[in-house]
């Protein structure tokens, strides 16, 4: 179970900004959230997990007692923020050392920062931008990250240049198994447009995407908190929702509008749940290990009707629209969360999730049930809808 997960940290953040969680801590955050918190009997939750949850700026402590930070209040209101701009602020915002870890104290002293997360954004987004690269293994980035010495604000020549010449992690000697940067690497593939299959992270953009992204990732500067606890507040109250980033729009990788994939108009959650769906890459690894022919919604197989082609079927996600892909650590993104539909049943439950969302007004689904729910709900139609024929 990866608490890294953008669904999981959402419902943390709904803990955090409704309940007292406290150092010594009960069983309140695992009977109220439904998470396990796997930990030995003589560690609480807080031992366990804090640290992640601040270093993804969800909460700071002040005396043994959780603070939530702007972030989290947020991240509580569906369909505000969507997974991608989430991540793309932690991109920003993420240093080395971090505050959320001891050893903080030392950049009040004057020692620099370094920003792995925009490092490793920024060498996926040139592969694609300079040599259109689109599968990068994790180690790679590892080994460029070790061997330049990069602070990761470096401009586009810089990191093309890194890329032609850099060692490779085996030939840096490095024995230890870097698992931290994996983590990291493998948590920024929830953003839409990256996909993990375990070893490699692939990137479906345009080039032309790839650089305007590239060129709008700026690191969060200081002057810098001495505090942890009161740094992580500093950077969490600048999280804003990304409309100053036009790169949302993901302008030439969509290429076509909302509209056209059966949402009734475009939002910026409804993006963000296309870019996944039209990511060509994750389609491939998909049919890869689950060859099918047969839509989910109607049962229609589509090799049988229309004999002359593998397929006709789309990739349906069925997270809250502003989710990203998940990522299980061993095996990279979570295939389970994607159904294969064809495209008349697709435009159709995109209207049924409109006429669902526009009822309750809202943007997104609260949660990853109702998500569910809906999807079964929809299905539910089409398949009652099937019996006249
Ligand atoms: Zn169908
Ligand atoms: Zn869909």
């Amino acid at each position: 179970m990866s608490y890294f997960q953008y669904d999981i940290l959402r419902t943390v953040a709904r803990f955090v900004t409704t309940h007292v969680w406290t150092r010594g801590g009960s069983n309140l955050i695992r009977d109220e959230t439904g998470l396990p918190f796997a930990a030995p009997e003589t560690h609480t939750p807080w031992r366990n997990y804090s640290r992640i949850f601040k270093l993804c700026l969800l909460v700071s402590e002040n005396d043994g007692v959780a603070v939530p930070t702007p972030v989290a209040q947020i991240l509580t209101q569906a369909g505000a923020v969507t997974c991608d701009e989430y991540l793309h602020f932690l991109v920003e915002a993420t240093t080395d050392p971090s505050p959320a870890l001891a050893g903080w104290k030392a950049v009040a002293e004057g020692q620099a920062v370094k920003h792995p997360l925009c490092f490793a954004l920024k060498y996926l987004l040139a592969k694609i931008a300079g040599p259109n690269e689109p599968i990068t293994s994790i180690y790679e980035v590892i080994g460029a990250y070790i061997d330049s010495d990069f602070s990761g604000d470096e401009d586009d020549t810089a990191f093309l240049g890194l890329m032609a010449k850099h060692r490779s992690y085996e030939e840096i000697g490095k024995n230890a198994d870097p698992r931290q940067a994996r983590e990291s690497i493998k948590f920024i593939s929830q953003i839409s447009y990256l996909h993990s299959d375990g070893s490699n992270i692939i990137t479906s953009l345009s080039q032309e995407d790839a650089m305007n992204i590239f060129q709008d990732i700026h690191p969060i500067s200081g002057p810098r908190e001495e505090d942890g606890d009161l740094e992580i507040q500093r950077l969490a109250a600048l999280f804003k929702d990304g409309s100053e980033h036009d790169f949302f729009d993901y302008k030439t990788t969509i290429v076509s509008d909302v509209v056209e994939s059966g949402f009734s108009e475009g939002s910026k959650v409804k993006k963000t749940h296309i870019v996944i769906e039209r990511n060509s890459k994750l389609r491939d690894l998909f049919f890869d290990r689950k060859p099918t022919s047969v839509c989910d919604a109607c049962s229609m197989d589509t090799k049988k009707k229309y004999p002359w082609v593998e397929r006709v079927l789309d990739l349906h996600h069925i997270l809250p629209l502003s989710s990203g892909t998940r990522v299980d650590s061993r095996t990279g993104t979570m295939l389970n969360d994607l159904v294969p539909v064809c495209p008349t049943c697709h435009r159709s439950i995109h209207r049924f999730y409109d006429g669902h969302l526009k009822a309750s007004t809202r943007k997104d689904f609260l949660n990853e049930k109702e998500a569910r729910d809906i999807y079964a709900q929809a299905k539910g139609e089409i398949v009652k809808g099937d019996c006249h024929v």
